[in-house]
């Protein structure tokens, strides 16, 4: 065997925190340990069942084959529908390709506008895959740290700021991941206003975009105005808001037809073209009933709800509440130092933290280190309500030790 020397593009990049935390419950669990796993960011709900039989006609049809490598006019027509009912936003197929999952999106955005020498702007904390994506590409993440105080939210100055004549990029995500921060209204358009001024491309990652709890409002970037538009890249998807995660499908909606292509040129040599089955189910998704997402963000408001009276019993955790998504985002820092759990060890981090977490308690998390937040964890809630009490059941025990 010849000795391996990996690529650098892969030797730059770290695995996804996300993944990996899922996988190390899901191995524990399989060793025969009840672990309460409270890492990924995927709904539990089976996918709906009208979805579903649109997959198996598609099958039993015949539509098993290879379609264009950006996905079928078909789905990209039901995809500009859906953009032009739900905020009124006017586009063409020829915008629109489509991917195997936001994720995949996410990269062939980056693929086809930075390299080395470009910057990317990124607020903090930020989802794991976005700085690894990007340093892939040999572009370079510059992080821009938002604040608990401020509730997550990038400021427009801060923006301003961090611009320099590298800049290619401004990555934006509201609702956040992981922090569940909804941008304001008013900050978006402000953040707009800089994106023009400074002649900038904004990656907008909106797949939480239906997960939006009472009280807050989704406005989507593309919707300010034409000059915003104009360079405004959409990226979402059917995982969250359909409980579509396996079935990847993802979506990246350009201004400038040219960019869609090279976008379809790159995939057409990646992945030749979206699973043909699913592309007919995400048709059944945006076209059909609704209301199912409605039943599911009924019951993420409740698990919410549910969460954020658990959070405030936590002794000395601190967090900004969520305005959607399905992530509690808390500062543990004030708990480095002191024993904690059965074994009465002390942590120095938030990475240890989970760690002694999962070891003496069961109770899986992810580290904020891992999304540029030292100090903080993640806990997804996109889980049943019992299994949420057991969990908080065992955290507060975890923290009783003090
Ligand atoms: N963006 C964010 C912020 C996410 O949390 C996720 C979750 N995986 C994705 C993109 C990608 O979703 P998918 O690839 O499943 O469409
Ligand atoms: N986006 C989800 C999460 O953050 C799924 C896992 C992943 O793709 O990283 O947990």
């Amino acid at each position: 065997m010849p000795a391996l020397q990996l690529s650098d593009a892969v030797a730059r990049i770290k695995p996804s925190a996300t993944i990996a935390a899922a996988t190390k419950a899901a191995e524990l669990k399989a060793q025969g340990v009840s672990v309460l796993s409270f890492t990924l960011g995927e709904p539990d709900f089976d996918t709906p069942a009208h979805i579903c039989e649109a997959a198996t006609q598609a099958m039993a049809e015949g539509h098993t084959h290879y379609t264009p490598a950006g996905g079928t006019v078909e789905l990209k027509e039901a995809i500009c529908r859906a953009y032009a009912r739900d905020y009124g936003l006017e586009y063409t197929p020829a915008n629109v390709v489509c991917s195997n999952g936001a994720k995949h999106s996410i990269h062939n955005v980056l693929a086809a506008l930075c390299g080395p020498g470009d910057e990317v702007v990124i607020p903090t904390p930020y989802w794991v895959s976005y700085a690894d994506l990007v340093e892939l590409t040999g572009a370079k993440a510059v992080l821009v740290e938002t604040t608990e105080a401020s509730g997550w939210v990038l400021a427009p100055e801060q923006l301003r700021e961090a611009v320099t004549p590298a800049t290619k990029l401004v990555m934006l995500n509201s609702p956040t991941n992981p922090t569940g921060a909804v941008y304001p209204v008013e900050t978006l358009k402000a953040l707009g206003e800089v994106i023009v001024e400074k002649d900038l491309w904004c990656l907008t990652d909106e797949i939480y975009e239906k997960l939006i709890y009472p009280g807050y409002e989704f406005a989507p970037f593309a919707g300010f105005g034409d000059e915003v538009k104009a360079r405004t890249i959409v990226v979402s998807g059917v995982s969250k808001a359909y409980a579509m995660t396996g079935w990847r499908m993802g979506w990246a909606i350009s201004p400038d037809p040219a960019l869609a292509k090279a976008m379809t040129k790159l995939q057409s040599q990646e992945t030749s073209c979206p699973s043909s089955v699913t592309q007919k189910a995400t048709i059944a998704a945006l076209d059909g009933p609704q209301d199912c997402v409605a039943e599911m963000l009924s019951a993420f408001t409740a698990r919410r709800t549910f969460v954020l009276e658990k959070l405030a019993g936590l002794p000395d955790v601190t967090y900004a509440e969520p305005g959607g998504a399905f992530y509690a985002f808390f500062n543990v820092a004030a708990h480095f130092g002191k024993p904690l759990g059965s074994s009465g060890r002390s942590v120095e981090n938030a990475t240890d933290f989970c760690t002694q977490l999962l070891e003496d308690a069961q109770i899986a998390l992810v580290t904020g280190d891992a999304f540029g937040a030292p100090g903080y964890v993640r806990m997804s809630y996109a889980t049943d309500l019992e299994t949420l009490g057991a969990g908080f059941e065992k955290l507060g025990a975890f923290f009783a030790r003090e």
